[in-house]
């Protein structure tokens, strides 16, 4: 549908109204690296949109900048999303209405856009070299004007381009911006938006070596895909005058724009190794579960009515365009760690287990599992944890903590003479164990139960005393206690 153009020297793009269109979000990304947060919580935002409202959710592989895109980035986010169970219904690998789906396989498509501005005379060929440019731009800054294309080929007569083509020169494509206009939109975000087409340029939309420009692909993507509703990182907010001017030219229609505040570091600066500049891959080597970041990344500049824990489900049901923020969203380590306690609190115990991994796995013995993950579950947070107390429940090398050590010298061997000789009474009973030693010894409280954890574990605090009993070979247990009197 094309704009109204009759208002004065303005035009507005109508709303869709989600009651009356399916909803259709889409996830772009340029396949030149790992999937990070930032790109990650983009992709969420768009596939929760997309399922709050029963529309539907497009991925396609913004691959225009051959140099950079790799197959194996393409096959690597493909992988980290269907991990993260973001799942789409139209797209790169699995196909739809639109295909293909990467850009490096649209170029007809683009062609024939192309094509189109050209015939209208809406673009005209830029034989300006990256000089001459870089040039131009630096008298633009010295005047204090922006920097904006000075529309030195703007004007070209056939044989001026002639000669220049005789020359050599390969040139970009620009395309022509109305002047004086004002493009107005309302942010699905930041409310209303107005630029002034004197502010933009000429912009590039096929390069000097005949590849599509991201202006134009993406813009003319999202259109012929039936794209309702785009969220995207605030980073774009000014390409999306440029773009809104694109598809007016084209008389293609434009989808509603949100532009989301990036994530950024604690001090508010660009994220670093340090902070949060995960990418995907890292994190998941790392332990982490896909739900924990769903709930972390779904509330990191969208706020939700309440804080518990959800299931992916209700992240969507819960969703609301009006609830993301303008304000930067600050990346926070500990609140990712909580949403991960919490998953490693609910996850079915065969899902745990297999989480663990191969070295936990060789040293729990096959009918302790169901035994060991309880005991270790409330404090296990990453796999690491629980190869931790698989090693210090059933054996490998470790020594004890200092602190451990401390506790056992303070404990004394009288103390440990009486633990082995209620271990060989009682063996993993606890309650009679304890009481008997309290009766024994006379120590209560911490002065009982820390000694006696110090010397069956190497360790102050850990998984329940009684479940760790439980589940310590005795022959083991025994050598322990011994190894203190
Ligand atoms: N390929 C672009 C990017 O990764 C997509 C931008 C957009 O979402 O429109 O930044």
């Amino acid at each position: 549908m094309p704009p109204d153009l009759a208002a004065v020297g303005a035009f507005r793009y109508h709303d869709f109204t989600m009651t009356t269109q399916t909803v259709k979000t889409r996830f772009a990304p340029s396949p030149t690296g790992y999937l990070h947060l930032g790109n990650i919580r983009t992709a969420l935002f768009n596939a929760l949109l997309a399922r709050r409202q029963s529309g539907r959710f497009v991925l396609r592989i913004e691959d225009t900048d051959r140099e950079r895109s790799r197959p194996e980035y393409i096959a690597a986010l493909l992988d980290d999303l269907r991990w993260l169970g973001l799942d789409w219904q139209e797209g790169a690998g699995v196909g739809g209405p639109h295909a293909p789906y990467a850009q490096s396989e649209r170029t007809a498509v683009y062609a024939e856009y192309y094509q189109r501005l050209d015939a209208v005379g809406h673009v005209y060929p830029c034989f300006c070299t990256p000089a001459e440019l870089a040039l131009s731009r630096k008298a633009q800054q010295s005047a204090g004007q922006p920097p904006r294309y000075a529309g030195t080929c703007a004007h070209l007569n056939e044989v001026e381009r002639r000669a220049r083509w005789e020359r050599g020169l390969q040139p970009t494509l620009r395309f022509r911006v109305p002047p004086g206009r004002t493009v107005e939109f309302t942010d699905l975000v930041r409310g209303p938006q107005r630029f002034a087409s004197d502010h933009i340029g000429d912009f590039v939309i096929r390069r000097a070596d005949g590849g599509a420009q991201f202006f134009f692909v993406n813009a003319v993507d999202d259109s012929l895909m039936g794209i309702t509703h785009v969220l995207r990182g605030e980073d774009h907010l000014t390409n999306t005058p440029r773009q809104l001017l694109l598809l007016e030219a084209l008389g293609l229609p434009a989808p509603e724009y949100g532009h989301m505040a990036l994530i950024v570091g604690a001090a508010g600066g660009p994220l670093s190794k340090r902070e949060g500049d995960f990418s995907v891959r890292e994190l998941r080597a790392a332990g982490y579960l896909p739900e924990a970041l769903l709930n972390y990344l779904a509330r990191l500049g969208h706020r939700y009515e309440h804080d518990e824990w959800m299931e992916p489900a209700e992240l969507a049901a819960g969703f609301a365009v009006a609830h993301l923020g303008r304000a930067p969203a600050h990346y926070d380590e500990a609140q990712l760690l909580h949403w991960q306690t919490e998953v490693v609190g609910r996850a079915a115990p065969e899902r745990l287990w297999t989480w663990m991994g191969s070295m936990v796995h060789e040293r729990v013995p096959p009918d302790r599992r169901e035994e060991f993950i309880a005991a270790v579950r409330p404090n296990t947070r990453f796999p690491a944890d629980a190869v931790f107390w698989a090693n210090r429940l059933f054996g490998g090398d470790w020594a004890p903590s200092d602190d451990s050590r401390t506790a056992i010298a303070a404990a004394g061997p009288a103390f440990f003479a009486q633990a082995l000789a209620v271990y060989a009474e009682y063996g993993a009973a606890y309650r009679p164990l304890v009481e008997d030693l309290k009766r024994r010894t006379g120590a209560k409280g911490k002065d009982l139960f820390m000694p006696l954890r110090a010397a069956l574990t190497g360790e102050t605090h850990g998984p329940e005393l009684a479940r760790v009993l439980a589940l310590l070979p005795p022959d083991v247990a025994r050598r322990r206690l011994e190894a203190c009197c």
